[in-house]
């Protein structure tokens, strides 16, 4: 698939028609915060949700590299389906868990970064379900350190390195973004459904590329870059507005 680099165009008013919604959460619904817990879902995006959730039908899913308990409590205990953990977790809307078993690595890797921690002021370990994250958003000093010791324990454990915006980050193997699509379009409701994936950042592209071949497309938010996604919107802003305007409006 040929990357896109130059500015995409917007996506058309009727692309919800008939779709599966999915949406990344952190830098596409809400602006990235400088830590993981600085964020907050207002009345305007748990509204928004709501309609598109009624107006698709159900077919429509927040797809996180949170943990997805994490992201059912910011919305309220959501009538949406929520994968987690990039993929690791699905919560379905009927309450259905689906997680798979830790390896025991997990307690090494965050000592580890403990101690990168403790060494840089700002720098913030985040201990996930399947995984740890570093963020270095408040300590940008560190970045350097941070990816060094990650690409060191992902080759020693066996983990996946994700890097992200001023994040990077070790999961257990076997899951992506683009692995969830799969996983919730083998269920009703979205069972046939054509998916479009929305979201901002690195993880996103394995969304982007598995909506593409599953006969729907990607929505780009930011700066335009090296995507599969097909579709761009500028900002978090410009992404609420069109999904009201597609779909969400108020009545
Ligand atoms: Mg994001």
């Amino acid at each position: 698939m040929d990357l896109q680099r130059t500015a995409l165009p917007a996506p058309p008013m009727d692309l919800l028609q008939h779709a599966s919604l999915f949406l990344d959460f952190d830098g596409t619904l809400v602006e990235l915060a400088a830590q993981p817990d600085g964020v907050s879902v207002e009345d305007r995006l748990h509204d928004l949700l709501a309609r598109l959730s009624i107006k698709l039908e159900g077919r429509i899913a927040i797809i996180s590299g949170r943990p997805a308990a994490q992201v059912r409590k910011l919305f309220r205990d959501p009538p949406f389906a929520i994968a987690g953990s990039h993929g690791h977790e699905l919560y379905w809307p009927d309450g259905r868990i689906v997680t798979p078993t830790n390896d025991g690595q997990h307690d090494s890797l965050l000592t580890q970064m403990r101690q990168l921690e403790d060494r840089h002021p700002g720098l913030i370990v985040e201990d996930k379900p399947f995984g740890v994250a570093l963020h270095y958003r408040l300590a940008p000093q560190a970045g350097d350190d941070c990816i060094h010791l990650a690409k060191r324990l992902a080759t020693e454990k066996g983990y996946q390195l994700q890097t992200g915006k001023m994040v990077v980050e070790l999961m257990l193997p076997g899951a992506d973004k683009g692995e969830a699509v799969i996983a919730l379009l083998s269920q009703a409701p979205m069972a046939g459904a054509r998916p479009i994936f929305v979201g901002d950042d690195d993880t996103d592209e394995a969304g982007f590329r598995m909506a593409t071949r599953l006969g729907g497309a990607g929505i780009l938010v930011g700066a335009p870059r090296a995507t599969a996604a097909v579709f761009g919107l500028d900002d978090v802003d410009a992404t609420l507005r069109w999904l009201e305007a597609a779909g969400g409006a108020a009545p």
